[in-house]
């Protein structure tokens, strides 16, 4: 199994050579083709196993070739939320360097900092935005993030975020999002309510379980 043989296109596959990338992760092999499919996935896996790679690059790929069809004004078109800083910084990291031959522009904002350089390189447009909860809400309530323009939307470690009490968040960032979307759901864990919550955000998912 090889990257090309998941039809990834070049700008992509060049990224990954230069990440030293050489074979997919069972996650990547599993989900990267649901993605293209353009299906909802509901995916069990934990940290270390490759799912950063498995949600970005074909979200990468998916808004490249939707910017490659036809021109697209600026505006938020895929969303990321996660629990931590931490994480949201890492991910970023991962868009950057997977979508650095795609020309696509990512941002990453969560709380305890100053918002003001936020504010000002969402002004300047971003195509893929990266967040954690109650930074973004802070956000949206002012006005200076809109997410009507959002087709795909992924929640990374939806059971922490659970955990650190960011349901009622996540709830209110979901309802602004359009819901003709794809929508990727990733949790460590699945209880009743993340299956739950699941099954109120996602349409006629693909699971997978690594
Ligand atoms: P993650 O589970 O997304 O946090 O990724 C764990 C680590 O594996 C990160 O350091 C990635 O850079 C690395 N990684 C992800 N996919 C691959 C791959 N296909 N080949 C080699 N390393 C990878």
């Amino acid at each position: 199994m090889s990257f090309e043989n998941l039809k990834l296109i070049e700008p992509i596959l060049k990224a990954l050579k230069t990440e030293g990338y050489t074979t997919p992760t069972p996650i990547q092999a599993q989900a990267i083709p649901i993605v293209l499919n353009h299906r909802d996935l509901l995916g069990c896996a934990q940290t270390g196993t490759g799912k950063t790679a498995a949600f970005a690059l074909p979200t990468l790929q998916l808004l490249f070739q939707d910017r490659m069809a036809h021109k697209e004004q600026k505006a938020i078109k895929a969303l990321v939320l996660t629990p931590t800083r931490e994480l949201a910084i890492q991910i970023a990291e991962s868009f950057t360097a997977y979508g650095k031959h795609t020309g696509l522009k990512n941002l990453v904002i969560f709380g305890g900092v100053s918002q003001n350089p936020q504010v000002d390189a969402l002004r300047r447009g971003v195509d893929i935005l990266i967040a954690t909860p109650g930074r973004l809400l802070d956000l949206m309530n002012q006005r200076f993030v809109h997410l009507d323009q959002v087709r795909m939307l992924i929640l990374d470690e939806a059971d922490r975020m659970l955990d650190m009490g960011f349901v009622n968040d996540v709830k209110k960032i979901i309802a602004k999002v359009p819901s003709k979307r794809q929508t990727l759901f990733f949790s460590a864990t699945m209880p009743a309510e993340i299956t739950s919550l699941a099954n109120t955000i996602l349409t006629n998912p693909e699971r997978i379980e690594v």
